[in-house]
């Protein structure tokens, strides 16, 4: 499988999110708040096609609570 193909693994750390919802902005498909506006991962593992997207959320992010895994 190419790079491009994998799949991208998102961690986002309940504890270090302040609920600022830049993830849900970028990505609606991929995240999303619960009531306490903490972020809620829809998709932990979306396809390849996502991953442009994702990096932009994390990039986005202002607490640092998302990261990609890398294998
Ligand atoms: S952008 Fe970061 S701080 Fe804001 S809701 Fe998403 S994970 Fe939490």
């Amino acid at each position: 499988m190419s790079e491009e193909q994998k799949p991208v693994r998102i961690r986002a750390d309940r504890d270090v999110c302040i609920g600022a919802g830049m993830c849900v902005m970028t990505a609606d498909q991929i995240f999303d708040q619960d009531d306490d506006g903490v972020v809620v991962l829809l998709e932990p593992e979306p396809p390849a096609q996502y991953a442009d997207l994702v990096r932009r959320a994390v990039r986005a992010c202002p607490s640092g609570a998302l990261s990609l895994v890398e294998d």
